[in-house]
């Protein structure tokens, strides 16, 4: 699941960063409005979480451009104004969400898990191929019925293959969706991921296409 945090306050973004990358969430951090909008239309995150007063474009007005451009993303704004008239605007304007600062991180978790959890329920819940049945709205993976201990971002891998079966995925592609922006990733680290990911399926499902990327075929 990827994050675009969209807040000026770098002192709140750093915090909100850390905190929902323990979680395991890949959170990318911009601070202005009009680098969002820029950045939805060439790369669209999976949740945006969108401050209204940002220095060079309200966050009305981002949420929206990302609605005109045709982006169904979900949004969560964040915001100080707690008036009953800024919530209204903003829900009007497209946002699925509301959270006033100050905010526990709790409740940020809650609110962020609803919305994946409606993305899930939007999309199919469950890819079955074989034996192996992924489930994106409880984010479990069974082999013959049997429960697998598998970390967030092997899910997000095992996800991307089992959505395009046959079709190569390069590890670039990968790295994208698992890692921030800006985070250092060690060269061979979407190969642990898999290896780990081969270890627990325990079948062979996950070919690597030397020097380009993965394929899964049953
Ligand atoms: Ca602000």
């Amino acid at each position: 699941m990827r994050i675009l945090l969209v807040e000026d306050d770098q002192l709140l973004a750093e915090g909100m960063k850390t905190c929902l990358k323990r979680e395991g969430f890949t959170v990318n951090h911009l601070d202005r409005g009009s680098l969002a909008v820029v950045s939805m239309a060439a790369d669209p995150a999976d949740i945006m979480i969108l401050d209204l007063g940002l220095p060079d474009m309200d966050g009305l007005s981002v949420l929206r451009e990302i609605r005109q451009q045709g982006h169904l993303t979900p949004v969560l704004i964040l915001s100080a104004r707690d008036g009953l008239d800024d919530k209204v605007k903003g829900l009007d304007t497209g946002a699925d969400d509301y959270l006033t600062k100050p905010f526990e991180t709790d409740e940020l978790f809650a609110r962020i898990r609803a919305l994946e959890r409606r993305i899930a329920s939007e999309k199919s819940a469950e890819i079955v191929s074989g034996p192996i049945c992924l489930n994106t709205a409880n984010h479990s993976v069974t082999v013959s019925g049997e429960l697998l201990t598998i970390t967030r971002k092997e899910f997000m891998i095992l996800k991307a293959l089992m959505e395009t079966p046959g079709k190569v995925i390069t590890k670039n592609t990968l790295e994208t969706a698992l890692y921030s922006w800006n985070e250092e990733i060690s060269s061979n680290a979407v190969e642990v991921h898999i290896h780990n990911l081969r270890k627990k399926l325990s079948i062979n499902v996950i070919q690597t296409i030397r020097g380009v990327g993965y394929r899964f075929s049953a």
